[in-house]
């Protein structure tokens, strides 16, 4: 039996990058995955992949709405080959997995391929092609999360489907049914929107996004209604049935009425569920809570001391760059270390177009703290950045604290906004005033002029562009 210092179980962007931390600090380690390429969700049938369609979807839109305007003309029809995007996408993936089997080789990793299991709490029997044992001093859990679905919803895969489906559509809906208006339902829905379905979200709080600051909602809600999507918010959904081709979903909305909705596909994104299936966990003293997440510690320390357990399987925010953070925090502590991760500062990005992004905290939860806090919002469409590229629609809006002027959150709806908020996060890793950010200088013209702009309409209303 092989014998090693950390064993990862599960391949995503958490365990990947725990394991190649753990082989930089001298451990010897081995990863374990059940499905047949690395990378988990996000490289497979997540970040990626859905990124790869809103890229294709957001050129053929371009082509069609909006060359023209800027005299280029285009002979003839354009037209989607939907087969050929998908198999785009596919092997944008397949080299993004492939680059992480170059780097478990490269940082001398060990991959097992098959479900791992525990037998007690430093033993894993890895259930592939063949059964093997191995032995590790530590074990880092990361197997992940799958599609949670609603009691009543039976997905079959075909018409009622999840993300992973929707990802590898045969055609493009007529009307796509959208059940959650978060993150997953808004990007996929808009892909097909461009492609040229009708969507259709139906979404059980009173406002899309509702997680996020009003105000990015009130101006995604906005822009998404100008794209022709038909937005239910406030509505909870009862049934979803599939007759033939054709799938019906019924809702209460506010008024308790019930409301119909037929569609030839429907999409269920209401959320992700831990995944802990086939892991044993039992058996190696590690316990889940109440949501079915594995119970951790502030050192991510399940409650067998010799086992922790990252990203979407643990508590907080299920995103990609949590759980790598968190792979490193772990393979750190276990050398020794004491590193840290400020959960305020991970930053949270949906990409539509505009895109949303934001930082910290928003204005309702600094409400509820009873925290005093000055606005600066400054309007996409003021920069000639936006003008230039015609992507008019959006703003950036910083929080600061009103008597010390430290920023406490930054939101941005707007093109390019994924890739701003890497400045709001950065300035707020250093605790930077608003005033600190209105007096660095922004290149010209640039989108982040606009933070520099809203920095100076946070700190005595001096914007000056507006
Ligand atoms: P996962 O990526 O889920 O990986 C877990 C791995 O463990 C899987 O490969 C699984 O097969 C394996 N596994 C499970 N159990 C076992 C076992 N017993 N033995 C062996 N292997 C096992 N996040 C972002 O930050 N940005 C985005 O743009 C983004 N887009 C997304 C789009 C979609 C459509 C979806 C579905 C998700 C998206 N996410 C995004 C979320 C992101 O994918 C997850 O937060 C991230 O993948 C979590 O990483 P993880 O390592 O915790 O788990
Ligand atoms: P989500 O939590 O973002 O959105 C789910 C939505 O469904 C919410 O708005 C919720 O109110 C709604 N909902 C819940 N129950 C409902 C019901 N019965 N009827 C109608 N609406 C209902 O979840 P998601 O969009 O499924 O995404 C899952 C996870 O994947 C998220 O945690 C997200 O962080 C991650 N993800 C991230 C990105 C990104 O970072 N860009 C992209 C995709 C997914």
């Amino acid at each position: 039996m092989k014998s090693y210092d950390v064993a990862v179980i599960g391949s995503g962007p958490g365990g990947y990058v725990a394991a190649i931390r753990c082989s930089q600090l001298g451990m010897k380690t081995a990863i374990i995955e059940k499905y047949n390429t690395l990378g988990g969700t996000c490289l497979n049938v997540g970040c990626i992949p859905s990124k790869a369609l809103l890229d294709s979807s957001h050129h053929y839109e371009d082509a069609v709405r909006h060359f023209d305007e800027h005299g280029i003309e285009i002979p003839g029809e354009v037209k989607v080959n939907l087969e050929k995007m998908i198999a785009r996408k596919q092997a944008v993936v397949d080299q993004t997995t492939s680059g992480i089997d170059f780097l478990m080789n490269k940082n001398k990793i060990d991959v097992y391929r098959g479900v791992g299991s525990f037998k007690d709490a430093t033993h894993i029997i890895i259930n592939g092609e063949e059964k093997e044992e191995i032995e590790a001093k530590k074990v880092i859990i990361a197997t992940g999360s799958k599609p949670s679905s609603l009691p009543f919803i039976k997905i079959d895969k075909e018409r009622i489907i999840t993300s992973t489906e929707a990802l590898n559509l045969k055609e493009i809906p007529k009307h796509l049914l959208v059940i959650g208006g978060g993150v997953i339902g808004l990007e996929l829905g808009q892909v097909y929107k461009r492609l040229g379905s009708d969507v259709t979200v139906v979404e059980y709080m009173d406002r899309i996004i509702p997680t996020m600051d009003a105000g990015l909602s009130k101006e995604l809600t906005k822009v998404l209604k100008k794209q022709k999507f038909a937005l239910n918010v406030s509505h909870k959904v009862k049934s979803v049935d599939r007759k033939g081709d054709e799938v019906v979903v019924k809702a209460d909305n506010k008024k308790g009425e019930e409301v119909e909705f037929k569609g030839d596909y429907c999409l269920v994104s209401v959320g992700r569920r831990p995944y802990t299936d086939g892991l044993n966990v039992e058996a190696a003293g590690v316990k889940l809570d109440d949501r079915g997440r594995i119970e951790v510690n502030s050192h991510l320390q399940t409650s067998a001391s010799n086992i922790y357990a990252i990203g979407d399987v643990v508590k907080g925010a299920m995103l990609a760059h949590k759980a790598s953070e968190e792979g490193v925090l772990v393979a750190e502590i276990i050398a020794g270390q004491k590193p840290h991760i400020d959960y305020n500062l991970i930053p949270g990005v949906v990409y539509t177009w505009p895109e949303v992004a934001f930082v910290g905290q928003t204005e309702e939860q600094l409400k509820e703290k009873g925290i005093v806090f000055k606005t600066g919002q400054f309007p996409m469409r003021a920069l000639g950045r936006s003008r230039a590229s015609m992507d008019l629609d959006g703003f950036i809006k910083i929080l600061a604290d009103e008597k010390t002027d430290e920023i406490l959150g930054v939101h941005m709806i707007g093109a390019r906004a994924a890739d701003l908020i890497a400045e709001a996060v950065v300035a707020m890793e250093y605790r930077a005033s608003a005033e600190d950010i209105a007096r660095m200088s922004h290149a010209h013209p640039t989108f982040a002029e606009a933070i520099k702009e809203a920095a100076l309409a946070a700190t005595e209303d001096r914007a000056l562009h507006i």
